[in-house]
C-alpha cells in the first residue's frame, strides 16, 4: 500500500500535456490531486509534438470542436502566465504566427475559406500575395499562388511546456509519481475507490484517465471499451547554418506539413500521419516525408544539420473528436484524452471543462459532444 497522507481527492492517470494541465486545474480548485505517470512526465506524444499553437483554423470543423478550440485559444495566455508565475519554469513559447502556402487553385480556395471562417470568429487572418509572402519569409520557393497569414499563435516545445505545467502543479501542492503506472482502477460496485499500481493500491474517490493512446489498455479493468487509436507521427529536427536561414514563422502547406522554429534554434519538420499501431520506430518513410516537406517549403534548409529524428503516437478516435467526461456506469471515474493532432492546442480548454465538471458535479453542456457514450 502506498501511503499518501491524506489520501488524494483525485488521481489523474497520465503525465502528458492533457493530464498535467488537468491536474493543475484541479489543484487550483483545491482538489488535492496525485498525478501518476508510467514513465517520465511529457515523454510521449507531448514530447514528439510539433507544438503549433493558435486559434482553430479549419473551416468546416464541427461546431463543438471549434468551440473547444476557441475556448482553449482564449484561455492560453492566462494559463501561460500562471504556469510561469506558479512554477517558475519558462514555457518555451514563441509567439511567431504562421504562413500557410497555397500552390493550386483548390488550395487557394481552402485558404480563403479558412480566412473567412477566422474573420467571422473575430480572429486575425489575411491572404497575402507571393511578393508579400517572400518579404515575410524569403526562404519560401517562388512557385506559389499566395498564402494564408496569421500573426496569432506560435509554437511550444512540447516536453518543456509539459514540464512547466507539471512544475506549476507541484508548486501549488500537487503530487507527481513518475515510473508508477496505473495497472487497474479499483471499484466498489459502481463507486471508484482508487487506483492499483505496481507499488500497491492508492485510495481516492475521483480518477481521470488521461493516458493518451495507452488509455485503451485501462478499458478491460473497468469493462468498458476506451477506443483510442495510436496515430504515428514522425519528424526530424534540423539546425540551420545561420539565424538568417531560420524560418521567422511557422511555415506550412495549407493542406498540412510544417517547418516549426523552436526556442533552441532548431527547426522541427513534419509530421507524417500513420495508422500502424503502437510503433514508434523512425523509418525511411518518415525521413523521406520530412525531406520532401523541407524541399517543398524551405529548400534553403538543405545544408542544415539533421540533429534529431523522432516518432510519437497521437491519441486518436474513430470520429476525430476527443473523449472527455464521466465514464458511464461509474461514480467518480472520468476520461480526458483522444485529442489527436491538436492536444497541445486543446489542453487549456479541455482541462478547465473537465476540472469544472469534477469540482461542481455539473458538466458543461459542451462536454456532451465529447462523451464516451457515443461509442457504446
Ligand atoms: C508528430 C506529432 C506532431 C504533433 N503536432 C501537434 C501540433 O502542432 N499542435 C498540437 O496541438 N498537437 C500536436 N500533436 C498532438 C499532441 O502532441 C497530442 O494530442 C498531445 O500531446 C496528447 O497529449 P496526451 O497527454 O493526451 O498524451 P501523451 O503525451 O501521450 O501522454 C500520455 C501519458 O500517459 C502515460 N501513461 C500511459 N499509460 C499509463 C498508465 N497506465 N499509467 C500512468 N501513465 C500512463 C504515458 O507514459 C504518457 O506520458 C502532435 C503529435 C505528434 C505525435
Amino acid at each position: 500500500m502506498i501511503e499518501h497522507q491524506p489520501a488524494p481527492d483525485a488521481i489523474v492517470v497520465g503525465g502528458g500535456i492533457i493530464g498535467c494541465t488537468l491536474a493543475y486545474e484541479l489543484q487550483k480548485r483545491k482538489i488535492n490531486t496525485l498525478l501518476l505517470e508510467h514513465g517520465k512526465i511529457g515523454r510521449e506524444a507531448s514530447w514528439a509534438t510539433a507544438g503549433i499553437m493558435g486559434p482553430p483554423s479549419a473551416a468546416g470543423l464541427p461546431l463543438h470542436r471549434a468551440a473547444l478550440a476557441e475556448i482553449s485559444h482564449k484561455l492560453f495566455p492566462a494559463l501561460l502566465e500562471s504556469v510561469e508565475e506558479d512554477g517558475g519554469v519558462p514555457s518555451s513559447y514563441l509567439p511567431i504566427g504562421k504562413v500557410l502556402i497555397a500552390r493550386t487553385e483548390d488550395e487557394v480556395e481552402l485558404a480563403q475559406a479558412q480566412i473567412n471562417w477566422q474573420i467571422n470568429h473575430g480572429i486575425d487572418a489575411t491572404w497575402i500575395e507571393p511578393d508579400e509572402v517572400r518579404q515575410l519569409e524569403p526562404m519560401i520557393p517562388h512557385d506559389i499562388l499566395g498564402a494564408f497569414y496569421s500573426a496569432d499563435g506560435g509554437t511550444l516545445t512540447g516536453h518543456r511546456w509539459t514540464e512547466s505545467v507539471a512544475a506549476a502543479f507541484q508548486a501549488i501542492g500537487g503530487q507527481i509519481r513518475e515510473r508508477c503506472p496505473a495497472v487497474s482502477i479499483l471499484t466498489d460496485g459502481e463507486r471508484v475507490t482508487g487506483v492499483d499500481t505496481p507499488d500497491g493500491p492508492i485510495s481516492t474517490r475521483t480518477v481521470v484517465l488521461s493516458a493518451g493512446a495507452w488509455t485503451r489498455f485501462l478499458g478491460p479493468a473497468i469493462e468498458r471499451s476506451l477506443p483510442l487509436i495510436p496515430f504515428k507521427g514522425q519528424m526530424i529536427g534540423v539546425l540551420p547554418e545561420s539565424a538568417a536561414d531560420r524560418p521567422r514563422h511557422v511555415i506550412g502547406k495549407i493542406t498540412g506539413g510544417y517547418l516549426v522554429p523552436r526556442i533552441d534554434g532548431s527547426v522541427a519538420v513534419g509530421a507524417s500521419l500513420e495508422d500502424i499501431g503502437f510503433d514508434k520506430r523512425v523509418t525511411a518513410f518518415g525521413l523521406e516525408y520530412a525531406m520532401e516537406l523541407m524541399q517543398s517549403l524551405g529548400p534553403g534548409l538543405r545544408n542544415a544539420e539533421v540533429v534529431s529524428t523522432w516518432a510519437g503516437l497521437r491519441p486518436g478516435t474513430a470520429d476525430d473528436t476527443p473523449l472527455m467526461g464521466p465514464v458511464p456506469g461509474y461514480d467518480g471515474l472520468w476520461v480526458s484524452t483522444g485529442h489527436h493532432r491538436t492536444g497541445i492546442q486543446l489542453a487549456p480548454g479541455s482541462a478547465v471543462l473537465v476540472a469544472d465538471a469534477i469540482a461542481t458535479g455539473k458538466p458543461d453542456e459542451l462536454l456532451e459532444h465529447f462523451s464516451l457514450e457515443r461509442f457504446s
